[in-house]
């Protein structure tokens, strides 16, 4: 443990924690249902749509990564069990059970805009408090904003493209 390091957060550094490890649980949850969104996704537009969920797989990961490794930094213990993901979780996770584009689509970015909500909440609380865990929480909130943004336009070249058809 740094004590050092956790001795300059200004405020309550279990709650801190906990609500790391509550991110951390819907970055999990967010991984695997981009990830199995990827495998079961059908309809126009595909392999674009493959793709990209695909990535923001990876990118979700990688948000795990930070805020477990910040949770050591302060003396916490990242969660460690699956089972305690729905527990702690802010957003949830939406079972892909129609594999249409459109449908999974709307899942994931229903899932970003809790996350962006999320972020934007941690943002507030650590702003003056913790300017290490603010900057961790603004670089990850910065890639939901883009994941968002990202599948809204898929969505939109989708309903371009069907409305074309017609
Ligand atoms: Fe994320
Ligand atoms: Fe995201
Ligand atoms: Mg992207």
């Amino acid at each position: 443990m740094g004590q050092k390091g956790r001795s300059i957060v200004k405020m309550d550094v279990d709650k801190l924690i906990n609500l790391l490890n509550k991110a951390l649980s819907d970055e999990w949850l967010a991984y695997y249902q981009y990830w199995i969104g990827a495998k079961v996704v059908k309809g126009p537009m595909k392999d674009a749509v493959i793709a990209e969920l695909t990535l923001h797989a990876t990118e979700e990961l990688s948000h795990a990564e930070l805020l477990s490794t910040r949770i050591i930094q302060l003396d916490g213990i990242p969660v460690l069990s699956p089972q305690e993901w729905f527990k702690l979780t802010n957003c949830g996770y939406d079972i892909p059970s129609d594999p249409y584009v459109e449908e999974i689509l709307n899942q994931n970015i229903k899932g970003e805009q809790c996350a962006i909500k999320v972020y934007s909440g941690l943002l507030d609380i650590t702003r003056e408090a913790d300017p290490v865990t603010y900057n961790i929480i603004l670089s990850i909130l910065t890639q939901e904003v883009e994941h968002e943004e990202d599948l809204s336009s898929l969505k939109e070249d989708l309903e371009l493209m069907l409305e074309r058809r017609k």
